[in-house]
Order: C-alpha cells, then structure tokens, then sequence
C-alpha cells in the first residue's frame, strides 16, 4: 500500500507539473501575442498631453492615437470642446459715442458704462496701485474675427482711445484675410493675470500692470498703446548672461524664430504690415529682448 500510494502520488505529481508548465507556456503565449492590449502607462500620459500641449495639432494627436475603447480620454476630449467653444461677450447699452467702422467692429469710451467699470476696477484697471490711468482715457473696443478653429467670433479689448480707430481697421482687415487669431478676451476673463492670458493664448491690450521679467516698471500695457496677438505662439525672450527666460513659459516651443509654424509672426506676417503701416512699433525688433507678440503706438 505504502508503495502503491508512493506510485500513485508520483504521477499525481508529473499530472500537476505537466500541467503547470502547460499554464506557464499558455501564459507567455498568450502574453507574446496580446502583450500590448493594455499600456497603463499611455494611457495615463495621453490625456495629459491633450489639456498641456499648447500645440492643438499635437493635442490632435494624441486624441488620434487613442484607441477607440480606451474611454480614459473621452472627458478630456470633451472638456476641451467646450472650452473651446465661441463665447460671445457681454452686450453693453449702446453709448452715443459709439463709432462704427463696420458691422460688429466699433469703439466707445469705458468712461460712463458702469457694468464695463466695475468688471475691470479691481483687475486690470487696478484700482489698488493705479494712480495714472483713469476711465476717461480708454475705450471699449468690439472687433470680429477668425479662431483657430475658422470660426468667426466676436472679441472685445479695452485700449487708449488714441488707438482704438486703428485697432477696428487693423481688425477689420484681418478678419477679411481670414487671419487666425485664438482668442480676444479681456484680461481681466484671466483675472488680469499675464501670464495666465498668455498662456491661454488670448490677445488683448490693456492691462495697469508691471513690464513682463521686472518688479518695477510700468508696462506700457498699463497705458492702453500696446496689443499681444497669439502670445503663445509669439513668446517674450529675453536673454541675460546666457540664460534665457521664455514668457509664457509653456510657449518655449516657439523661441525658435529660425523655425517655421503655424501662427508665427514675423516680417512675413499679416499682422506685423498691418500694425507698421498704422504706425506700430513691433517687439521683435526690440534688442535686449525680444517680443513677438508685441505691437506697441507711441503717443504724444
Ligand atoms: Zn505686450
């Protein structure tokens, strides 16, 4: 009996062996074949990509890579729709002083629309530390345009009345060249934060704030006299001592002038011959640094 089992439970041992190896071998079969049907890794990155990438062809991307059941990045996709959906801006009582250059391009002064004023006193009119600017000196201005998507939209800016004509009449011919702009929001739709309106790749104009890389110049911004166009696109460098600071930083990308991309402005650009023939300075010709998105008017 004692043999018998001893038998008996050596082959009940091969049987398991055998089939444990016929596992393991199933097993890495099995893996080799359909080894990447799961990938933690991208699919944890992918959507990452989608909201961080500046670039919405590379955001395209990593939408078009997904796989069509991995519902991870289905939300992401959706959220990014809507936030890049056309908003249209407040409607204002129409002021007498309205001047219209065209349909849906006009300009009247802030002063005396209050809804206008209290949106912006705390935020880029900087009630707290402006002691220079003041209401009566700017002017509301309502243009038409052509987003990233081709969509026309309607955008607002608040600048020095002493540029606002030219503004509507920029504006106007960039709209009729289908000239792609992302976004002409207020500041202050950023909290009049700079950096957050740059990064958001909004164009806008004034904005009572310090120079971009200082703690204590006034920014012509804070003047009205200067617009940013496609900031993200058209990054402020500047570089000290070998060290090179990009503004927005997530627009570091687009530092390198000597390469080519969709928005880009240069001598070339539709946007850079409108502001000069207006008689706009530009940012990219400044020295010590330089500002791509920059146009700026000098006034008396
Ligand atoms: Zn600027």
């Amino acid at each position: 009996m004692a043999n018998n089992n001893a038998k008996k439970n050596k082959g009940g041992w091969s049987t398991l062996i055998l089939l444990i190896l016929i596992v393991i071998f199933a097993g890495i079969f099995f893996f080799l074949q359909f080894g990447n049907f799961s990938n933690p890794e991208a699919e944890a990155q992918g959507p990452a990509k989608a909201t961080n990438t500046a670039a919405p062809l590379s955001a395209t991307d990593a939408a078009g890579t997904s796989a069509p059941e991995d519902t991870a990045s289905l939300p992401t996709e959706t959220e990014t729709a809507e936030e890049d959906a056309p908003s249209a801006p407040p409607q204002y009582p129409v002021s007498d002083q309205r001047v219209t250059y065209q349909d849906g391009f006009y300009y009247e002064p802030v002063d005396g629309n209050t809804a206008l004023m209290d949106r912006i006193r705390t935020l880029s009119y900087n009630e707290a530390i402006n002691t220079k600017m003041s209401f009566d000196k700017l002017s509301y201005v309502r243009v038409k345009y052509i987003d990233f998507q081709d969509r026309e939209e309607e955008g607002e800016i608040i600048c020095s009345r002493h540029i606002a004509q030219d503004l509507v009449e920029i504006f106007y011919d960039l709209y009729l060249a289908r000239y792609q702009i992302e976004h002409i929001r207020l500041v202050d739709d950023y909290g009049a934060d700079d950096r957050a309106s740059m990064e958001a790749n909004n164009s806008s104009a004034f904005n009572y704030r310090l120079s971009t890389g200082t703690t204590d110049d006034i920014s012509e911004h804070s003047w009205g006299v200067c617009i940013d166009i496609n900031p993200l696109y058209n990054p402020y460098v500047s570089t000290t001592n070998g060290t090179t600071v990009v503004e927005p930083a997530s627009a570091a990308a687009y530092a390198d002038r000597s390469q080519s991309f969709p928005h880009k402005i240069d001598e070339e650009d539709l946007c850079y011959k409108l502001f000069t023939q207006h008689g706009f300075t530009w940012g990219g010709h400044w020295n010590r640094v330089k500002d791509y998105q920059h146009f700026q008017k000098d006034i008396d």
